[in-house]
């Protein structure tokens, strides 16, 4: 009955039939999808209809007939306290003896999703390169990750380019003459992970052999100014080490 009123489904018919009427059904959420898939250790993903339908029914086989509201809200809660989606506390979790993903080493596989959100790889050159007393810099204005910031000169790839190969690239021979170009020493490779992206790149200290052209897209600022500017963690990670 509680279904059919519009624009309610099957997860707020459980809750108004549970929390207002206390009849037994399970209230089935993000926190109780991920609370069962790692205590059974269940690898079909919650977001298709077999698993849907699959969690739904575990998730009412367990209710307890007598107190549903409380259990509902237990197992909310449980989900939302201790295993929590980054870092459950396993060690503490009264469950862990029987729970197939702490036993698996799957608990931070589970609860698996069939529409991942695809995570972006880029690769990040930044070239140091001084003139004179100065080190050429830049303000990121575009619409992209690090709105604002500075950041060094950059020369973004596909992939990470090996470091013999990195003068022949065609980017830095559209900023300069390449022969000019001495490279002085390449930093260890860093990496940062954003939100959907993952950002991976080293710093590329360079001196020109013979005075250049001003790069025009580039400020230049000195070693005091640059200490006032707002870089990036990634970079200020470089600068920091
Ligand atoms: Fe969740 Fe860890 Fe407890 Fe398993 S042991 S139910 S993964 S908190």
């Amino acid at each position: 009955d509680i279904l059919s009123l519009k624009g309610i489904g099957e997860y707020t018919a459980a809750a108004i039939a549970s929390f207002a009427f206390n009849q037994p059904y399970a209230v089935v959420d993000g926190n109780v999808f991920r609370v069962l898939a790692r205590f059974f250790g269940i690898q079909t993903p919650v977001d298709s209809t077999d698993g849907k339908k699959l969690f739904r029914s575990l998730a009412n086989s367990l209710i307890d007939k007598k107190e549903p509201a409380k259990y509902n809200q237990a197992i909310m809660d449980f989900g939302a306290v201790v295993c929590k989606p980054v870092l459950p506390l396993c060690s503490e979790c009264p469950l862990q003896k029987k729970c197939i993903a702490s036993q698996k080493n799957l608990v931070g596989l589970l609860p698996v999703k069939e529409k991942g959100i695809k995570t972006r790889q880029r690769f990040f050159n930044y070239l140091l390169v001084e003139n004179g007393d100065n080190i050429y810099v830049n303000q990121r204005t575009e619409k992209d990750i690090w709105q604002n910031l500075y950041e060094f000169i950059l020369i973004e790839t596909d992939r990470m380019i090996p470091e013999d190969q990195f003068l022949k690239s065609k980017s830095i021979e559209t900023l300069f003459n390449t022969s000019n170009v001495k490279i002085d020493k390449i930093s260890e490779t860093y990496s940062q992970k954003l939100t959907h992206q993952i950002i991976t790149g080293r710093f590329i200290h360079i001196t020109l052999k013979n005075e250049a052209q001003p790069l025009k897209k580039y400020t230049t600022v000195s070693r005091n100014e640059l200490k006032k500017l707002a870089f990036p963690k990634f970079i200020t990670a470089y600068l920091q080490d």
